[in-house]
């Protein structure tokens, strides 16, 4: 059974307890992070640390954290559950309050919450298959830079694509891709790849960021540029980024095969690069 991390405690995952009166619970008031291990060790630390003190501002969450405090039980918990490989979820909400529209005060303790999970990154299934996705009506808010749990709209997308046998739903605003429920979204035409300029209507992901720079060690061109539907559909290949999908190409957008429907050759030669950028770079 694994151990988890409460509130500054480790304990069993079956003894955890979170009130029923927390603010993520009650008004899904929190904001969370994803970082994965790799060797036993984090993938990008600093970085997703940086997005969670940009959350918290956003959200007017109080004092930064303390990332010193942070990377010392998130290596805590890598190593007492013995992950090799996988991730460390971790969240924080505004803490207990009562459920009402009075703000709680601002000395309010936060709940900070985090686990692990198991998971094949490097030789995973999903990725050496590639992925197929639709395209969707994005009906999100305006404030999707914030990496907040509350991943409603997310979730229909995400339940639409599986109904029509799909993996996922790329999300669209005027007929531009915005991003995919949970990852960032890209396309490779010639040396030039694409992904959308990040402002406060997609989530700047922390591989989006990396994968830049691979990318142009590699030479491509990266062009942070809005692409329609069609661009996508007419693209060379096409792939997705985020901490567990890392580099995963994309066989289907909506009815048109992509990459004689198998990964891309210059997806699988980022996905690669960016795995080596990746090792070398663990803490
Ligand atoms: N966009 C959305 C909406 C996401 O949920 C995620 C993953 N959390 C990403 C992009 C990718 O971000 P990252 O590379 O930091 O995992």
């Amino acid at each position: 059974m694994r151990t988890v991390y409460v509130n500054g405690e480790f304990v069993l995952e079956k003894d955890a307890k979170v009130s029923i009166f927390d603010r993520a619970f009650l008004f899904a008031d929190a904001v969370y992070e994803v970082t994965s291990v790799l060797n036993g060790k984090l993938v990008d630390f600093d970085n997703h640390m940086k997005r969670l003190n940009r959350s918290m501002k956003e959200l007017n969450f109080g004092p930064k954290i303390k990332e010193k405090e942070f990377l010392a039980f998130h290596r805590k918990l890598v190593d007492i559950n013995k992950i090799e490989e996988g991730i460390v979820y971790l969240q924080v909400s505004r803490g207990i309050a009562e459920r009402d529209f009075a703000f709680p005060p601002s000395d309010t303790q936060l709940t900070i919450t985090a686990f692990t999970q198991t998971k094949k990154l490097i030789d995973n299934d999903v990725a050496k298959k590639g992925i197929k996705i639709i395209t969707i009506d994005d009906l999100r808010w305006k404030r999707c830079d914030i990496k907040t749990i509350q991943l409603l709209y997310p979730s229909i997308a995400k339940s639409e694509a599986m109904k029509q046998g799909v993996d996922d739903a790329w999300m669209t605003q005027n007929g531009y891709i915005m991003e995919g429920t949970s990852n960032n979204a890209w396309i490779i035409k010639g040396k030039n790849i694409y992904t959308r300029e990040a402002d406060n209507l997609i989530l700047n992901g922390i591989t989006r960021q990396a994968v830049a720079q691979v990318a142009e060690q590699l030479k491509y061109k990266v062009i942070h540029k809005q692409f329609t539907v069609q661009e996508a559909e007419n693209a060379d290949e096409a792939f997705i980024t985020s901490a567990t999908a890392f580099v995963t190409g994309v066989i289907q957008i909506n009815d048109r095969k992509m990459s004689k429907g198998k990964p891309g050759i210059f997806t699988h030669s980022l996905r690669e690069a960016y795995i080596q950028q990746a090792l070398a770079t663990l803490k």
